[in-house]
């Protein structure tokens, strides 16, 4: 039996619509909520992210403010915005959409954000708040899987997890979080030895290297859990994930699509801290 579909487009839609209500609520009390979208220079994938990010804080009745930045600005330039909107009232969150072009450091950048306003959950101090399991802001992705595992009502503990990817924005937040749920984790990375021989044991596999075609059916245990994240183009130019979705469907449990799976869930999760932002702040 094909592995049965974890329609992320669905559930971020029920979340947003959730999001919506809290939004108007505040907006009929104070303010709406507001995020502050920072784009630097002109990177076609970024664009679109942005685009899709501006357009689902407008459904959700968050004011989003989208500043543009040219490819060539200086980091004292940037963290000037950022400052602007660290000191903005109306803004709840600040999301500087990465990756920055190479001459800016984006770690550095990012701490420049108030930490109030981190909800990307990028920030050092974001970081450690998860290290320690602290309340904080969660990263986007990760936390949107973990919203996907929990909607299908995934038994997490004492399961046996791999995380495919160790970047601090992925991979090692979503291990830390499985490991919190009491599952077992294996982080695998571009160094790791034998992929399969680590991905056929879990119970759980998320996929966050961005690679086309590195997680296929063979490596699957039967009834297993496949959480695609990665977003790679096939060579007709089509949107794909790491994971081969037409093979691996047939042995998984279940499965996320690519597009319609992850990047919806990505952004709701956005959205979800923002507007946690603005009822902290507004209590
Ligand atoms: P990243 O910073 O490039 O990290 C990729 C990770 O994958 C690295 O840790 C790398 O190992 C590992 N890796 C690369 N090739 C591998 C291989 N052959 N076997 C095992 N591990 C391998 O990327 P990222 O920002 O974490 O993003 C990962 C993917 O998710 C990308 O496709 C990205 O576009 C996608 N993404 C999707 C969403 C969404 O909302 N759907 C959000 C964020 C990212 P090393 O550390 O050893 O280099």
């Amino acid at each position: 039996m094909p592995a049965q579909l974890i329609d992320g487009l669905a559930l971020s839609k029920s979340i947003r619509a959730g999001l919506a209500e809290r939004a108007n609520k505040l907006a009929l009390r104070a303010r709406a909520p507001g995020l502050a979208v920072i784009l630097v220079g002109n990177d076609p994938a970024s664009e679109v992210y942005v685009r899709n990010k501006v357009r689902a804080c407008a459904e959700a009745g968050i004011a989003s403010v989208l500043q543009r930045l040219d490819g060539s600005v200086g980091e004292e330039e940037l963290i000037e915005h950022i400052r602007a909107f660290n000191a903005d009232s109306r803004i709840d969150g600040i999301l500087v959409q990465l990756p920055l072009p190479g001459h800016l450091a984006s770690q550095r950048v990012i701490e420049e954000v108030a930490a109030q306003k981190d909800v990307d959950g990028l920030q050092i101090h974001s970081a450690g708040a998860l290290l320690t399991g602290s309340p904080g802001f969660r990263p986007c992705t990760p936390a949107g899987v973990m919203k996907m595992l929990e909607h299908i009502g995934a038994r997490i503990s004492g399961s046996c997890a791999v995380v495919i990817g160790r970047s601090n924005s992925v991979g090692k937040p979503m291990a830390l979080l499985l490991t919190q749920q009491n599952a077992t984790v294996t982080v695998c990375h571009s160094a790791t030895r034998d992929l399969a021989h680590h991905t056929r044991q879990a119970d759980i596999v998320v996929a966050a290297a961005g690679r086309r075609g590195l997680v296929t059916a063979d490596s699957i245990k039967a009834g297993a859990i496949v959480i695609d994240v990665g977003m790679n183009r096939s060579e007709s130019g089509q949107l794909c994930g790491d994971v081969d979705f037409e093979g691996v469907r047939e042995v998984a449990g279940w499965i996320t699509p690519v597009p319609g799976g992850v990047g919806p869930m990505t952004i709701a999760m956005l959205l979800s801290n923002t507007v946690e932002s603005a009822e902290r702040t507004l209590a």
